[in-house]
C-alpha cells in the first residue's frame, strides 16, 4: 500500500480514499480531519485522478493555508502550486483580481478591514449629517454585514418600519461611497464574487470546469452566503460538477455571532444527498485527562449531534489549576512556568497562551517583554493594525487608487501640513455636490483650501509618476521619507519604536517579493502592470493582518484568543483568566444558546494541547480601566476532579455553588512526549494487470463506482482493495471481479 496512506486508521482511509463523491466528515476536535483532507488533496493528485489546479481547498485562517500547502509541498513530488488553497476571503480575493471588470471593480480596487470600513462609516455619516447617536455606526456596520452575509443589496431587505428603511438607505449611500472610492470591505469580496459567478455564465462555468474537487475544512463555521458560493461553484451537485468535502465539528462551530450556521451541514447533507458521513473517533492529539476534561465540559451542552472520542495515548499528566491574587500575579506566575519549560528544553513555539478576550493579552505581553521571551501575538493588536502603519498604508493605497477616501482623510493633513478641518469639510461637500473622489474634487476648489489642497495632490501625483519603476521596498521607503512620515516619527518623543516599525514594514514588503516570486499560496505573480504588486500586497496586508509580526521566524511564545486558536495545536497550553464574565463572556452569560456557543469555545481551548494544560484565574482584575473581582469560571467546576491538580490550594466558590474541584489525581513529572509526526516518504504507485492503476476509478457491477485504493500479489492471484464510498472498501480478485474503468 502506498505509503501516503500508510499510518491511516480505516475510517480516515475509507475518507481520503473516497471516490469522487460528496462526503461529510463529522468528527471531534484531533481525531484527524484536517489531516484526512490534506492527505486526500495528495492522494488524488498522486494517483492521478486530477490535476493540482483542480483543486480547490478552503481553510479557515491564512495560517492554516499555509501550513497545508507546506504539507503537501513536502507530499508530493511536484509543486503544489496551481492548487487554489486559501481563506474564503482570499480565494474571493483571488477571483475578483482576475475578472475585476465584470465584476465592475477597478483592477487596484483596496479591500478594507473591519476598522477601515468602520472608519467609512463614521465619515458617511458624518457627510450625510446623521445623528451618529440614532445610527451608532458600530450598529450600521453590523447591520450592513450581516445583509450582506444573508446575499441581500439594499433593494432586496425588507424594511417595513421606518427604521429600519432609514438604515437600509444608509446602507445604499454606504455601498455608493465604497463604489465611488474603489474600495471592498470583507463582506462585499464574498458577495461580489457570488454575483460575479451567478451573474456571469462563462466565467461561472469556467470554474465549475475547473473545480473537480472542493474541500473545505471547519465547515461548521461557514455562514450562509459561504455555502451558497460553494454551492454556485459545486454546480449544485450536478452531474460533472466537483465533488465536495466538508469537514467539521458541529462542538467547535465559535461563529454564530458572526452568522456561521451548523444548519449547513443538515443542508449540505440533504442538497447534495451525501451518501458518506464518516466519523472519526480516535483523537490523536491529547492524552486522555485532557480528552477526559474536553469530553466532560462539552457534555453540559444540549444542542449536539453526539459523538465520542477516545484516545490510547494513556492519561498524561492532571490538568494544572492555578488561582491567584490579581491579574498581575497571574501572568507573573505564568511567565515563571514558561522560563521553567524553556529550560527544560522545551521551544517557545509549543507554548501558546490562550485567552478569551484580546484586551488580556497586554499584561501578559508586558510580563513576557519585561522578562525578555519573545511572544508572538496573533489577531488582536496587529503590526497592520498599529498607527503608524496605517498611515504608511493610507499613502501607498494612494498611489495605488487615488479614489481611496478613506486613505485620502487619514493621511491628507498627517503630517501636520496646514489643512485645516475646515477645508477638508469644503472638499467633502464639492465631492458630494460633483459625486467625484476627495482626489477627484481637489482641482475644483479655489481659495485658501484649494492651495493647501492642491500641494498635497501634486505630492501624491509625484510620489505616482516617481515610484512606477521602483521596486516594493525602494518604493515604500521613498513614500517614507517623501510624505514626511519619518521625520514626524523622528521627532517624535516616543517615536523609536514606531520607526522601527515603518523598518519592519519594508521588511514585509521585501519578504512577500520574495514568496511571490517563490509562487507562494494566493499570491499571482506580479504582472508587469503598474503597482501591480503594490495592490497586491496591501491586498495581503487587509487580509494576512497578524500572520506577519516583527519577530517571524524567531523561537518565540504564540498569544491568541482561543477563537483564533482554532485548528492548531501546541504541547503545552495555558488558558487564563478562566472568571465568571471573563469566560464565559458577560455578554453571552444571562442566554442559554449564548452560554452553550462560550461552552463550545473552552471545548476549542482545551483541545488545543497535546501534553501539558494549565488553567488560571485571578480574584481580581484591572479591565477597561476598572479593578473587578470575579468568581472562578463554571467550566473549571465542569471538568471531574480527578484529571486535575491545583497548584494552589482552592478556595471555596461561594455563589455559585457546585462541587470544587477537588485535589487532584497523581501527580506526574515525567513528560514523555508523543512521537514527533514523521514527515510522510514520498509514495510510488505500480500499475497493475489489465492496464489498471492505483487511484483509478473503476465502476462494479453490484458495489457501483469505486476508486483503486490498494493492490496486493500478481498474476492469477492479484487482488485489489477499492473503495466504493457507501458500499464499502472491498478486496476484489482480479481475475473473478469484473471491474470497468469508469
Ligand atoms: P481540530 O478539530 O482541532 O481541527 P482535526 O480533527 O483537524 O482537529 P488534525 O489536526 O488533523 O485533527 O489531527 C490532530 C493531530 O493528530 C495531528 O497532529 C495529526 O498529525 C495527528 N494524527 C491524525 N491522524 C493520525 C494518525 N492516523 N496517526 C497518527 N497521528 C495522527
Ligand atoms: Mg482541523
Amino acid at each position: 500500500m502506498s505509503q501516503l496512506l500508510a499510518n491511516l486508521n480505516p475510517e480516515q482511509l475509507q475518507a481520503v480514499t473516497l471516490p469522487p463523491q460528496h462526503a461529510l466528515i463529522l468528527a471531534g476536535a484531533g481525531s484527524g480531519k484536517t489531516r484526512v483532507l490534506t492527505t486526500r488533496i495528495a492522494w488524488l493528485i498522486q494517483s492521478g485522478q486530477v490535476d493540482p489546479s483542480g483543486i480547490l481547498a478552503v481553510t479557515f485562517t491564512n495560517k492554516a493555508a499555509k501550513e497545508m500547502l507546506a504539507r503537501l509541498g513536502a507530499m508530493l513530488p511536484i509543486s503544489p502550486r496551481g492548487m487554489w488553497v486559501g481563506t474564503f476571503h482570499g480565494l474571493c480575493n483571488r477571483l475578483l483580481r482576475a475578472h475585476h471588470r465584470d465584476a465592475g471593480l477597478p483592477q487596484l480596487f483596496q479591500i478594507l478591514d473591519s476598522a477601515d470600513q468602520l472608519a467609512a462609516i463614521k465619515r458617511l455619516l458624518k457627510t450625510l449629517n446623521v445623528d451618529d447617536e440614532k445610527f451608532p455606526p458600530r450598529e450600521l456596520q453590523h447591520f450592513i454585514n450581516g445583509q450582506k452575509e444573508a446575499g441581500n443589496r439594499p433593494h432586496a431587505v425588507e424594511a417595513w418600519d421606518d427604521f429600519t428603511k432609514q438604515r437600509v438607505q444608509l446602507y445604499q449611500e454606504y455601498e455608493a461611497q465604497c463604489q465611488r472610492e474603489s474600495v471592498v470591505d470583507f463582506a462585499e469580496l464574498l458577495l461580489r464574487t457570488y454575483e460575479l459567478l451567478e451573474r456571469n455564465e462563462p466565467i461561472r462555468r469556467h470554474y465549475q470546469r475547473r473545480f473537480r474537487h472542493i474541500l473545505v475544512d471547519e465547515f461548521q463555521d461557514t455562514n450562509r452566503l459561504q455555502y451558497r458560493w460553494l454551492k454556485l461553484l459545486a454546480a449544485d451537485g450536478a452531474e460533472g460538477g466537483a465533488a465536495l468535502l466538508c469537514v467539521g465539528d458541529d462542538d467547535q462551530s465559535i461563529y454564530r455571532f458572526r452568522g456561521a450556521e451548523v444548519g449547513n451541514m443538515r443542508d449540505f447533507e440533504r442538497e447534495f444527498q451525501v451518501k458518506n458521513v464518516i466519523r472519526l473517533e480516535q483523537n490523536y492529539r491529547s492524552y486522555s485527562n485532557i480528552l477526559d476534561a474536553a469530553n466532560a465540559i462539552i457534555r453540559f451542552n444540549t444542542h449536539r449531534l453526539g459523538k465520542n472520542l477516545w484516545t490510547d495515548q494513556g492519561a498524561g499528566e492532571p490538568i494544572r489549576i492555578f488561582e491567584a491574587y490579581a491579574d498581575s500575579d497571574e501572568a507573573r506566575w505564568i511567565v515563571e512556568e514558561i522560563q521553567g519549560l524553556v529550560r527544560d528544553g522545551r521551544s517557545r513555539a509549543e507554548i501558546a497562551l490562550l485567552y478569551r478576550s484580546n484586551a488580556q493579552s497586554r499584561v501578559l505581553e508586558h510580563r513576557l517583554f519585561s522578562a525578555g521571551i519573545p511572544y508572538r501575538v496573533y489577531g488582536g493588536l496587529r503590526f497592520f493594525e498599529r498607527q503608524e502603519i496605517k498611515h504608511a498604508l493610507a499613502y501607498l493605497r494612494l498611489i495605488a487608487n487615488p479614489d481611496d477616501d478613506t486613505a485620502f482623510a487619514r493621511v491628507v493633513n498627517f503630517p501636520t501640513r496646514g489643512i485645516g478641518a475646515r477645508s477638508i469639510e469644503v472638499l467633502q461637500d464639492a465631492a458630494r455636490t460633483y459625486n467625484t473622489s476627495l482626489y477627484a474634487t481637489v482641482p475644483h476648489l479655489t481659495g485658501k483650501a484649494g492651495t493647501a489642497l492642491g500641494q498635497f495632490l501634486r505630492m501624491i501625483e509625484d510620489l505616482r509618476r516617481d515610484t512606477g519603476p521602483l521596486t516594493l521596498p525602494e518604493l515604500i521607503d521613498h513614500v517614507l521619507d517623501r510624505s514626511g512620515l519619518r521625520d514626524h516619527y523622528k521627532s517624535e518623543k516616543e517615536g523609536s519604536e514606531r520607526l522601527e516599525n515603518l523598518d519592519e514594514l519594508l521588511n514585509a514588503a521585501a519578504n512577500f517579493v520574495a514568496e511571490q516570486q517563490a509562487g507562494a499560496p494566493g499570491a499571482d505573480p506580479a504582472d508587469p502592470g503598474e503597482h501591480r504588486q503594490l495592490a497586491d500586497f496591501l491586498a495581503h496586508a487587509s487580509l494576512e493582518a497578524g500572520d506577519h509580526q516583527a519577530d517571524q521566524g524567531a523561537d518565540a511564545v504564540q498569544l491568541m484568543t482561543v477563537h483564533s486558536s482554532k485548528g492548531l495545536e501546541f504541547d503545552v497550553v495555558f488558558l487564563s483568566g478562566l472568571e465568571e464574565g471573563l469566560f464565559p463572556h458577560e455578554n453571552s452569560i444571562l442566554e442559554a444558546e449564548g452560554l452553550e456557543e462560550e461552552r463550545r469555545l473552552m471545548y476549542v481551548a482545551v483541545t488545543r494541547a497535546r501534553e501539558r494544560l494549565y488553567l488560571s484565574f485571578a480574584q481580581s482584575r484591572m479591565l477597561h480601566g476598572q479593578t473587578r473581582y470575579n468568581l472562578r469560571s463554571r467550566f473549571l467546576e465542569e471538568i471531574p476532579a480527578g484529571l486535575t491538580k491545583w497548584l494552589s490550594p482552592p478556595s471555596p466558590r461561594a455563589a455559585l455553588g457546585g462541587a470544587t474541584g477537588g485535589a487532584g489525581g497523581a501527580y506526574f513529572t515525567s513528560s514523555a512526549k508523543p512521537a514527533a509526526t514523521q514527515r510522510e516518504p514520498r509514495p510510488a504507485f505500480a500499475s497493475l494487470p489489465g492496464g489498471l492503476r492505483i487511484g483509478q476509478n473503476v465502476s462494479h457491477a453490484k458495489f457501483g463506482q469505486g476508486v483503486i485504493v490498494a493492490a496486493e500479489g500478481g498474476g492469477s492471484d492479484a487482488r485489489v482493495q477499492v473503495n466504493f464510498g457507501s458500499a464499502g472498501m472491498k478486496w476484489l480478485l482480479l481475475a473473478v471481479a469484473k471491474l470497468d474503468p469508469a
